[in-house]
């Protein structure tokens, strides 16, 4: 300024305006209304302060919102309350939302700015506050509502029809053909059902189940049979115990509403083998030669065991009315036909556990009790000395041992004087 003003003297000027009869004017009046100007001037000087100050802690003017008879924000203009309503009509379900929606009122009031209230916040409280419009939860099928309703029911009762077709036993997965989605949100009253509206509607909803079956099967060993000369007849022993084996399967069904939708998968995997049992079984002939044995009885009958294999645990006779003579000895012994003839009972049988009968002819049958296994079956022709059975202890018995029993014309005898005792 000071250099402009070494160019041009502005004295003249201020000298020529205060001379002009605009500024007699002026001078004038102030000179007839001094106190009128002054009240002014203090006023302006006051307004402007209140201005300046009003500014400086951001108070400005705005516009409370009634609303359904109460106030819910304050905004800067009516044009955040359009906002608002446009934002609130996108979030409510329902073609008549903006209907639904009332109309404010606007007053006018100072406010700070920061507390002027944005259109996604007013949306907000517009949703709150309108009484046409209510939380709730939609079912929607591939996009498309179907029903809306209050509460939590509609989880619960698509859980239940999920698992409608579930297998017992199996493990079990399912799903809906179509896309099924529940959609919480902001609903027109007159939209929202009751829950139990919406049972037709999952009833048919239809429903994929994959139900995945494991069973596990046991694999019988098997038994080999060892043949020796080293042993006698008679001879069995488990040189090996068998081990049955286990396999699983597993069957992976699938069905559309509990009907079968395509064939099972069934798969089958080994998760042991059976290990065989090796038993051996002695083949040489008895040291004691049938026709010895024979020689001792009076019927020609050979004695039953072989000699040194057995021990005579109770007679004929003996307390209990015993009708048979009992030989003690080990499971697996081998018991003799005693003479020639055709077996007419071979099985098991109450008291006798597993037992022959043997017909000799002339009203003469023999009867061998309480096997642990037997050789023949019935109506097999059997000579003397055969191998029928082995000594057990089955049926009523309480040791291993062979109950004796010759039947003449079916009367149970003495057997001691036919066996040479
Ligand atoms: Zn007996």
């Amino acid at each position: 300024m000071t250099f402009i003003f070494k160019y041009f003297d502005i004295k003249p000027y201020i000298r020529k305006f205060t001379r002009s009869k605009f500024a007699n004017k002026v001078f004038g009046f102030v000179k007839a209304n001094r106190v009128l100007v002054k009240i002014s001037c203090y006023a302006l000087v006051g307004l402007c302060a209140l201005i300046i100050s009003f500014v400086s802690v951001g108070i400005t003017v705005g516009f409370k919102v009634n609303y359904s008879g109460k106030v819910i924000a304050t905004v800067s203009d009516a044009s955040v309350f359009d906002s608002a309503k446009d934002i609130a009509v996108k979030n409510i379900s329902g073609t008549n939302a903006d209907k639904a929606l009332e109309k404010p009122v606007f007053i006018m009031t100072l406010t700070v700015a920061d507390k002027l209230c944005s259109a996604d916040t007013l949306a907000d409280a517009i949703i709150e506050n309108t009484n046409d419009i209510s939380q709730g939860t939609a079912l929607v099928v591939n996009g498309e509502i179907k029903i809306c309703t209050q509460g939590e029911g509609l989880s619960d009762m698509l859980e239940a029809r999920l698992t409608q077709y579930y297998v017992d036993g199996a493990e079990n997965t399912s799903s809906f053909t179509d896309k099924v989605e529940l959609v919480d949100g902001y609903y027109l009253n007159e939209d929202l059902k009751n829950v139990f509206d919406a049972q037709t509607i999952i009833d048919d909803l239809d429903v994929k189940t994959v139900s995945t079956t494991v069973t596990e099967n046991t694999v019988t060993y098997s038994v080999k049979k060892i043949k020796t000369s080293s042993y006698e007849t008679g001879y069995h022993k488990i040189y090996k115990e068998g081990q049955n084996g286990v396999t699983r399967t597993t069957v992976v069904s699938e069905t559309v509403n509990g009907t079968q939708s395509c064939e099972n998968k069934v798969s089958k995997e080994t998760i042991s083998e059976p290990s065989e049992q090796v038993e051996i079984i002695g083949t040489a002939a008895p040291k004691v030669s049938a026709t010895e044995r024979a020689e001792a009885s009076s019927e020609g009958f050979i004695f039953p065991l072989n000699r040194g294999t057995y021990q005579i645990t109770s007679y004929y006779g003996d307390g209990r009315n015993h009708k048979g003579i009992d030989l003690g000895a080990n499971t697996g012994t081998a018991i003799f036909a005693v003479s020639d003839g055709t077996v007419t009972y071979a099985g098991y049988d109450g008291d006798y556990g597993y037992n022959v009968v043997v017909d000799h002819g002339n009203g003469i049958q023999t009867r061998y009790a309480h096997a642990s296994a037997l050789c023949v079956s019935k109506g097999d022709k059997v000579s003397q000395g055969d191998m029928i059975a082995a000594v057990g202890n089955t049926g009523w018995s309480t040791g291993s041992h062979l109950h004796f029993e010759v039947i003449v014309n079916g009367v149970r005898v003495n057997p001691a004087p036919y066996i040479g005792l």
